[in-house]
This record gives structure tokens, sequence and C-alpha cells, in this order.
């Protein structure tokens, strides 16, 4: 059976702990802070489940023969890879590319571990069977998970093994049941939405910070997790009309703190290997896949921020202006890129073993270059805009007084739309680029997969320099010094 939204919904009820606002959240999934984004998970899953979907988005589980979504999915070749890609697509179409981490990014990451299993299985066979057995289980599941695999900022001129202690989640104890971590991680996106959580480091360790070094995943109401929320923008949305996006895609983000918190041996897959918290992200899929997801997302959410800007021009009467068309040229040709760059990862991609994997050097580059386009995309939806963004009623409530509502229709006028039509409209784009999500999400996408600075490093990485250097060699090997001339034995002069 497929899991469906009610499925999940019932999922969520459980004791996990969320701080918000000097407060324990009691019930998160019936709370105003985060109601309406647990509905749009189960959303998903409801679309999942919806038997017009099925082939679309889900997949037999080899282990059970149940319908499973295809984050899950272990592509063997360029078909399979595209099949699984329309199914992310899909998913990332219902929040117009605003939910980052939904359920498919740390699947992908799984994923991508799963078809790298012999890198764990080279260094320990105990983490390596856990790994297998927990991929099985959160598959067959189909578990939404997150993840958190930063440490938290502190003193960046300090490696991690020398901050205070108990800042960094650590291994402080261990024992035949398994490890007891304490400390914490940031910044766990989704934590009020998922089940579980997966728990490691992506940042280099060095020799001697083996107790940083782990990795591990556990269900978010284990005893122990606490989840430091951040502000919610939901809360403060004062309904859909006024903020179409933050109402229902705020998908949170925490500091997650644990508490002396013990991990059973079998939820362990790297214990104390600090070569190994590197390998099972670069020397697996893991990280090509985990990144490969998130630039199908962030398409189709420039699809949706370019058709915003088009229609913003359509709005204000400036679409057939020669220097709107081509600002509008501009983003399309922008979004055309991501949208090649992501094809052609597809199509070079290369069999690793029975598995298909997009090209490294194509993903990496579109995460370099997307972390800088996005902030200046929105420079160009806010140029486009003007003060339309800001010309708009303070709420919803002003349509429901009668004069507010002759007089809007006065005041927002357009040559396509009515009054409410301009208004919805701005408020969604204010929504999406200008108001307090809007800004959160300006900052994810500059850095939900490491600082620009990090970004660069994997592409440099990853290039093959081999065939630029090559032709440079090639071009140079064809000239060289002038030929010496001889020198010109001058004859002496004789009277
Ligand atoms: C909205 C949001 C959601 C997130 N969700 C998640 C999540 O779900 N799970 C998760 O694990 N993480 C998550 N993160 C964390 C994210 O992965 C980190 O923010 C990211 O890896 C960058 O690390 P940092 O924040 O420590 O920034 P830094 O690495 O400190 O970078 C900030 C700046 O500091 C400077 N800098 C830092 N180090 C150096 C250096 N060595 N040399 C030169 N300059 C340097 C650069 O100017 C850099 O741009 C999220 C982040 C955001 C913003």
């Amino acid at each position: 059976m497929v899991k469906d939204g009610k499925q999940h919904l019932a999922s969520l009820k459980d004791k996990r702990e969320i701080f918000l606002d000097g407060e324990l959240v009691k019930n998160h999934t019936t709370h105003s802070a985060f109601k309406e984004s647990v509905k749009s998970i189960a959303s998903l899953y409801d679309f999942q489940a919806n038997p017009k979907h099925q082939e679309l988005m889900t997949f037999k589980s080899p282990t059970t023969g149940a319908n499973v979504n295809r984050a899950w999915q272990l592509p063997k070749n360029l078909a399979d890879l595209i099949t699984r890609r329309r199914a992310l697509e899909a998913w990332s179409e219902l929040s117009c590319g605003f939910l980052g981490r939904s359920p498919d990014h740390v699947a992908s990451a799984l994923s991508g571990m799963y078809m790298g299993m012999d890198v764990f299985r080279q260094s320990d066979e105990r983490g390596a069977n856990a790994l297998t057995d927990y991929f099985h289980y959160a598959r067959d599941n189909d578990l939404y998970l997150t993840y958190v695999i930063i440490n938290p900022q502190a003193d960046k001129s300090k490696a991690a093994g020398d901050q205070a202690q108990n800042l960094i989640a650590s291994i402080v104890d261990e024992d035949a049941y398994g490890i007891t971590i304490h400390g914490a991680k940031m910044l766990g996106t989704g934590c009020t939405l998922a089940n579980e959580v997966f728990i490691s480091c992506i940042q280099p360790l060095r020799p001697g910070e083996e107790n940083l070094a782990f990795s591990a995943a556990i269900p978010l109401a284990t005893k122990g997790v606490k989840m430091l929320s951040r502000k919610s923008y939901e809360l403060s949305s004062v309904s859909t009309f006024d903020n179409p996006l933050s109402s229902r895609f705020d998908e949170n983000d925490a500091v997650l703190y644990f508490d002396q918190v013990k991990i059973p041996w079998d939820r362990v897959f790297i214990h104390k290997n600090v070569q190994m918290i590197s390998s099972q992200w670069h020397a697996t899929p893991a990280h090509v896949y985990q990144n490969y997801q998130c630039q199908i997302r962030f398409t189709v959410k420039m699809r949706f921020l370019l058709g915003v800007a088009r229609r913003i021009a359509e709005t204000n009467g400036i679409i057939d202006f020669p220097p709107v068309v081509e600002i509008l040229g501009q983003m399309a040709a922008e979004v055309s890129m991501v949208e090649g760059l992501v094809e052609a990862m597809e199509v070079s991609g290369s069999q690793r073993g029975e598995y298909f994997i997009p090209n490294p050097t194509r993903l990496y580059a579109a995460n370099v270059l997307t972390q800088q386009l996005y902030p200046k995309f929105l420079q160009s939806i806010r140029e486009l805009s003007g003060g339309g963004l800001i010309m708009v009623p303070s709420s919803v409530n002003d349509f429901s007084n009668a004069e507010m509502a002759n007089l809007i229709s006065q005041t927002q006028t357009s040559p396509v739309t009515n009054s409410t039509g301009r208004v919805k409209l701005f408020k969604l784009a204010w929504d999406a680029i200008g108001s307090e999500f809007g800004s959160r999400h300006l900052q994810y996408e500059m850095f939900y997969s490491g600082s620009n600075m990090v970004s660069r490093g994997h592409s440099y990485r990853n290039y093959n320099w081999q065939r630029s250097l090559d032709i440079v060699d090639q071009f140079m090997a064809g000239y060289g010094l002038p030929e010496k001339k001889k020198n010109k034995i001058l004859e002496p002069v004789i009277d």
C-alpha cells in the first residue's frame, strides 16, 4: 500500500520536543506554528497515493513489493534516472519548489550511500550491514527523513575538535546497546515534518576528532532530542491570500540539541572514523544524488519565479517595452541554463557498477552557479516590480470593509486583471521574494549545500582539467622561441 497523507499525519503524532517562543509545543501537528506545513507534507503523500499518480510517483519495493516513493529508486540506466526525476519534479511542483527539504532530499542522499555500499563495507562490515538494513526499513516504510550534518557556528578560527565541550554533538559514551551522543547540530530543516533524522558531519574532521565522527539515524521523538525552533513564519502569516507560500510551506529550521541521546548499534553506520565521515558523501554517490535532487527542485522554483516575473510585467502593462523584454529574456535564459544543466548531468551520467549516476562535473557547476544566480534573479523581479510589491492592502480583511473594497478596486488596476487579481499576484510575489519567508529562502539557496566557496571547491575537484590542459599544452607545443639568427661576422674594416 502506498503511504498517504493520513498515514503520514498519524506517524507524526508523537512526543517530539519542539521549543518555540519560550514553550514546549504540545502537539505540533495541530499547533498554529506548524499545522499548515504539516498538511502540505501530508498532501505530498496524498498525491503519490492517488491512483492517477501512482505510476509517476512510486515504484515497487524490491523487498516487499509494495509501492513506495521513487526517491528510493536506485536508477540502473538513464531512463530510470529520468523516470525518477519526473517524480521529484512533480512533487516539487506542489510547493512551487519552496519545500527545500521535502522527503525526497534525504531519501536521495541515502540512496546514493546505498549505491556506494562497497565503500562502507570496506571500512566496517557492521556499519555497512546497519546502513543496508536501515535503507530497506526507511524505504519500505516510506519514511520522511531530514538530516543535520553541520556543526553549529561558533568560533570558525578553531577546528571542530577545539570547540567548547558540549557544543558539537559527539559520542560521549558507548556500551553493548549502542552509543550516547551529546551536543548540538545545525540546522534541522523539516524536523517538525519528518519522521526521523540522520545525524552526521559533512565538514572534514581531523585525526583526534573521532568522537565527532559518526553517522546515525533516529526517530525525532527519541528521548533527549530537543528542537530549538527558529521563529515560525507560518504563525505570523495572516491568511493564505496574504501569504500564500509562508502560510503553507514554512518547513521550519531548528538547532537540534542531543541531550545524552542513546542510539542503538543497528542505527549507527559510522563509528569514530574521520576518513569515512568524508567518504560517505564523496566516495559514494550520496552527495551527487542529494544535490541532484536540489537542482531538480531549484529548476521548478525558477520556472515558477519566471512565471511570476512575466505576470508582473503583464499586470503592469510593461510586457512589450523593449527593456522589459530584455530583462525577461535574460531571466528565461538563466532558467534555461539551469534546466540544461540538469539535463546535461543526466545524459552525461555514468555507470557505477549496476547504478547510473548523474555527472558530478555538471552537478557542481549547477551548485556553484545557482547559488550565485538566485540573489540576482530575485533582484530582477524586484526591478520589474517597482513599488507594486508594497502598494498592496494591509491584509485580506480590507476586502471585507465596503469602503476599503471600493477604494481597492479603484486603486488596484491593471490592463489584464481585476483588483483582486492584481493584489493577489503582488502578495504572492512579495511572499516569495521579500517576506521573512522569502528572505529565509534567499539564505537557503545560498547556503543549503555549504557556502559558495565550498561549492567552488567541489567544482574545482570534479572538473576534467586534463582536457583543458591538453588543449593548452598542444597549442603551446606548436611554437617556441624564434630560431637563433647566426651572428653576423663583422669584417674588419681595413683602410
Ligand atoms: C535556511 C537554511 C536551512 C538549512 N538546513 C539544513 C539542514 O536541513 N541540515 C543541515 O545539516 N544543514 C542545514 N543548513 C546548514 C547549512 O548546511 C550551512 O549553513 C552551510 O553548510 C554553511 O555553513 P555555515 O552556515 O556554517 O556557514 P560558513 O561555512 O560559516 O560560511 C559563512 C561565510 O563565512 C566565510 N567562511 C567560513 N569559513 C571560511 C573559510 N574557511 N575560509 C574563508 N571564508 C570562510 C565565508 O564568507 C562564508 O560565506 C541550513 C542552512 C540554512 C541557511
